[in-house]
């Protein structure tokens, strides 16, 4: 064909034929790179699948971790979406609540726990954490019918694996048996404390606590140059009165008289102590003599006013005290034994000059 064709003709179609070829070549190229493109998607395609691999994996294996973090907890344990669903328990938790596991999924955490912090708003821990507080420790309590548990709760807000807030993971420290023997030992410590201070016949504070107190009082009274006042008890003829009724009714009757003493020690900071034997001392902070003497005179009537028949006192047909006050602007050079030194003569003289009276010796 190409035989019969003029040069003209030759020629265009030659031009046609190389351009063709050029074509040709243009598309060649275009198509090895869109296969290049090819290429790179396909491998992307790969990473995304082996990427989404992983996270199923990783979502798994946390899935299992945290399974195995609740079974194997001894503390109560579960996970609260904000709206306060409760969306995973652990078995401590529920046995504690009284539920079964699927029982408690989908209730409200405040239904269930009924805490101390539920009723208040402000330290509701859900709050706190979605306010932006890290974690939340406390110590919490709860009522359920005739038991009260205490527990230490932690919260800290729960992500899940892209970040996403979903609420909050709880735990909850059973720590009721600690609070019981706390508690005890409170009490024991207490009592220890008391039977340190206080008188074991009268109950009322002992020598002991006398010096302690009366040490204390001078110096604060020195200080805030304040009047001090002692007043000094003796029962009157008690040795008769314990010859003739025995050691049991003598020691009603130092209850008794006790009583009265402590009584009218009415200011808070006055203090009644036995001072030994038949002997009550009263300590009596901020109060002039006058004052003192007063107490003194009121402690004395209301002991005969008592009536406990004494037969054998030669002072009266009832137990009476003699009481002797000394009262001073204490200083601090000085030390309190002064001021007991002048009750205690004061006291003497009461005795020598009849009993069943009140003497003063101001210092
Ligand atoms: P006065 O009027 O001079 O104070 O004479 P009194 O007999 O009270 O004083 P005395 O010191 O001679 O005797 C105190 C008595 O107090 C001796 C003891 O029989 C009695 N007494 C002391 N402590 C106790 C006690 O704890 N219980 C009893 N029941 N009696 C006590
Ligand atoms: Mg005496
Ligand atoms: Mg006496």
């Amino acid at each position: 064909m190409v035989n019969q064709m003029s040069y003209e003709e030759l020629e265009r179609r030659f031009r046609e034929l190389e351009e063709e070829a050029a074509s040709n070549a243009c598309l060649k190229e275009q198509l090895q790179i869109a296969y290049r493109e090819l290429e790179k998607k396909e491998l992307q395609i790969e990473e995304c699948f082996i990427k989404s691999n992983a996270l199923v994996v990783e979502k798994e294996l946390a899935r299992i971790e945290l399974n195995q973090i609740f079974n194997t907890s001894s503390d109560g344990m579960w996970i609260v979406d904000n709206q306060f669903n409760v969306i995973k328990i652990n078995h401590v938790l529920s046995q504690l609540l009284g539920k079964n596991t699927s029982d408690a999924v989908g209730h409200k955490c405040y239904d269930l726990f009924g805490g101390s912090l539920c009723r208040r708003r402000d330290e509701c821990p859900m709050q706190l954490i979605l306010k932006g507080k890290k974690e939340v420790e406390y110590d919490i309590e709860r009522n359920s019918g005739n038991a009260t548990n205490f527990f230490i709760l932690t919260a800290t807000l729960f992500r899940d694996l892209d970040g996403e807030i979903i609420g909050l993971i709880e735990g909850f420290k059973d720590i009721t048996e600690r609070k019981k023997i706390e508690e005890e030992l409170q009490k024991a410590n207490h009592k220890l404390q008391r039977l340190t201070v206080i008188d074991g016949l009268t109950q009322i504070a002992n020598r002991r606590r006398f010096d302690e107190y009366l040490q204390e009082e001078w110096f604060r009274m020195a200080r805030e140059k304040k009047p001090l006042s002692l007043i000094m008890c003796d029962i009157d003829c008690f040795k008769l009165y314990n010859d003739n009724y025995g050691h049991l009714l003598g020691d009603d009757c130092l209850r008794s008289v006790s009583r009265v003493i402590n009584d009218c020690s009415k200011r808070p900071g006055d203090l009644a102590a036995r001072f030994g034997g038949e002997e009550f001392a009263v300590i009596l902070p901020d109060t002039d003599n006058e004052g003192a003497v007063h107490v003194a005179e009121d402690i004395r009537v209301k002991v005969q006013e008592l009536m406990i028949v004494h037969a054998f006192s030669p002072v009266h047909r009832y137990v009476t005290l003699s009481l002797g006050v000394s009262s001073v602007v204490p200083e601090d050079i000085s030390n309190p034994q002064t001021l007991v030194e002048r009750a205690d003569i004061a006291l003497y003289e009461a005795k020598r000059a009849g009993r069943n009276r009140v003497f003063s010796k101001a210092l």
